[in-house]
């Protein structure tokens, strides 16, 4: 069972930062409550939330919170302010990137930029600081600034349902990454098998409905080690990228091309493996496939 306590920035008296009509605490609040959801998408998880409301608690009741209950990570969600652009996260500021905080940061950190990709947000790195969230907490704590609510065109990204569910998303694939997640098996009813062909195949192929919507290709990695391959390889077939733990078992595509790892578990019309023994060998792969 992995505990992850997600807190909320600000709330009740403490709006946080406000401009274009927007409050950092409804904004933490909203993206939260998403990140919960989400992962409860995935096996042996527990969360727990800061706040639930609209309550105004102190710094130290939040993480007393969290080392009372024994969480095994804290998240803490903020909305950044101040004249920038972009999205940034921190870890403690003694803590080197190499180490175990420093890991779930990067796995958060990489996850939530390519989720949010598309929407134009600047990238400002994975930092370090001396935060209360971030010192006084006995777990790894990462705290993320989710865009500047003081600029206009990060603000009225922040006004985007589509948007808030992307960033809670990129939260929560890091997280599923970092901490190796297993998606719970689906609920939905599995489509019964077709009853086998007893006429002679007609000479033109057709293709079953169900892949009328479905994406042509999309490129899988192992893990974030293999990002900057797969984002070349995802700019060149135009095509979105995963990461294995979510498409395993599933498919999401009629192509997929796999930039580390194995075929085990992909689920397509067709594979295509471009994996090397190490992430080195696997980028040569890449580039020699696009040549
Ligand atoms: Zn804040």
């Amino acid at each position: 069972m992995v505990k992850f306590f997600i807190d909320p920035g600000h709330g009740g008296t403490d709006p946080g930062a406000t401009r274009n009509g927007l409050q950092e605490k409804n904004l933490t609040l909203q993206i939260s409550k998403k990140i919960r959801d989400m992962l409860g998408e995935y096996e042996n998880t527990q969360v727990r939330l800061s706040r639930e409301g609209n309550q105004t608690l102190t710094l130290n009741q939040r993480t007393n919170a969290a080392n009372a209950w024994g969480a095994d990570f804290l998240l803490s969600v903020h909305i950044n302010a101040g004249g920038g652009t972009g999205y940034e996260d921190f870890r403690y500021n003694t803590l080197s990137a190499s180490s175990t905080t420093g890991r779930i940061q990067s796995a958060i950190h990489s996850a939530v930029m390519v989720a949010i990709r598309g929407f134009g947000v600047s990238d400002r790195g994975a930092k370090s600081a001396n935060f209360h969230m971030l010192r006084e907490s006995n777990m790894p704590a990462v705290l993320t600034e989710n865009l500047f609510i003081d600029t206009p065109q990060d603000a009225n990204l922040l006004k985007r349902a589509d948007f808030i569910e992307a960033m809670a998303r990129g939260h929560v694939n890091g997280l599923a990454n970092a901490f190796g997640l297993k998606r719970k098996v689906t609920t939905k009813p599995v489509t019964p098998p077709k009853p086998p062909v007893t006429q002679p195949k007609p000479s033109v192929p057709t293709n079953p409905k169900e892949d009328d919507d479905m994406l042509e290709r999309a490129v899988v990695i192992n893990g974030f080690a293999d990002f900057p391959a797969a984002e070349r390889l995802a700019l060149y077939l135009k095509a979105p990228i995963y990461l294995r733990s979510i498409v395993t078992g599933q498919k999401v595509a009629k192509e997929l091309y796999i930039v580390g790892g194995t075929k085990e578990g992909m689920v397509a019309n067709k594979v295509t493996l471009l994996s090397g023994a190490d992430r080195f060998e696997t980028a040569a792969a890449v580039a020699n496939f696009i040549k």
